[in-house]
């Protein structure tokens, strides 16, 4: 392998381009030529493709988003698109690719591998819902910026003695509810992955209020419902003063954490790694800090879970 491609697709995470450097970097190290692709997979068809060099990605690695810049592509989920993006491809004599996004890219990535085109896949969102590694570029770096933001609630929530219900991204999973919400003491997390009991929810809060507590947060993952639908069933339930703050984009972006770069560093050079091993249609990821590998389609047939024992965690310690 002489000639290999990158590029980012999906929703974006903070640590892509510490992903994209990685990338660039150990293929040089390697003596390959790179090529970033720009826009996903609809600049894969566009044929928005530039040959990268050391400097191309010099001063990325502290910034957010993705300097290849992001897209979705209804046109890539069809064999035409698909056969468009590997024509591409051989126009450019690039032989293997690296795309680094949330599950949907890896559908795509598969695709490309099915066709015969080797490509691997590196977990870039900030859901961690990507089964086959503990933890995806961006999480931490989202679960600094909610755990910023309930800080700063938190104060407001102390001075007027209020309820807050904070809704949280994670679209399906419910980890960065999870871990913000044992971050930062909330009196009760709503995950898609676990039942909930709305009048034991309701019996917490009244257990808080009648011990004295000055204010209550209660963390929605979105998955799960919107913080505006259980604002509205808590102030009728309890006739309680209730504020719901929907971060929204704000947890996309920012500078990811030295976690997240040290993840996207290690995670994009392993990516180099096994594509010169002739490894095609993995997954790269960490568990137990060791990098590791699975089959694209081994690790998208698993079910997404969170850690349980965390939960009952954040419900023994909000008693
Ligand atoms: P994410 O990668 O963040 O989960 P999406 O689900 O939007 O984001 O997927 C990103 C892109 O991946 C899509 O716009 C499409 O181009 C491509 N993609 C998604 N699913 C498939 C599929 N089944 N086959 C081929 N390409 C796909």
């Amino acid at each position: 392998m002489k000639r290999i491609g990158v590029l980012t697709s999906g929703g974006d995470s903070p640590g892509m381009n510490a992903a994209i450097r990685a990338v660039v970097r150990k293929a040089i190290f390697h003596e390959l030529e790179v090529y970033g692709i720009s826009y996903g997979y609809q600049g894969l068809i566009n044929g928005d493709i530039k040959k990268m060099e050391l400097g191309s990605v010099g001063d990325i690695i502290h910034r957010g988003g993705t300097m290849l810049y992001t897209a979705r592509c209804e046109e890539f989920k069809t064999l035409e698109g698909q056969q468009k993006g590997i024509e591409q491809l051989k126009k450019f004599g690039i032989e293997g690719l690296v795309v680094i996004g949330g599950d949907g890219s890896y559908r795509g990535a598969q695709k490309l591998t099915e066709h015969g085109f080797p490509t691997i896949g590196v977990p870039g969102t900030i859901d961690n819902d990507i089964p086959g590694t503990d933890f995806t570029i961006g999480f931490d770096t989202a679960l600094n910026t909610v755990i910023d933001a309930i800080d700063k609630i938190r104060d407001t929530a102390t001075s007027h003695e209020r309820t807050y219900v904070i809704e949280v991204m994670g679209r399906h999973a419910g980890d960065l509810a999870l871990w913000s919400g044992l971050a930062d003491g909330a009196e009760t997390i709503v995950v898609p992955e676990a039942d909930y009991d709305m009048e034991e929810i309701i019996g917490r809060l009244k257990r808080g209020q009648e011990r004295g507590k000055k204010h209550s947060i209660i963390i929605v993952a979105e998955g799960a419902g919107t913080g505006f639908d259980f604002g509205d069933r808590i102030k009728e339930a309890m006739n309680l003063e209730t504020r719901v703050t929907v971060l929204g984009h704000i947890q996309r972006g920012g500078s990811p954490t030295g976690f997240d770069r040290v993840l996207a560093s290690r995670l994009g050079a392993k990516a180099v790694d096994l594509l010169l091993e002739g490894k095609a249609g993995v997954t790269v990821g960490i568990e137990k800090n060791e990098l590791v590998y699975h089959d694209i389609n081994e690790a998208l047939a698993k079910k997404h879970t969170i850690d349980l024992e965390m939960y009952k965690l954040s419900q023994q310690l909000s008693i």
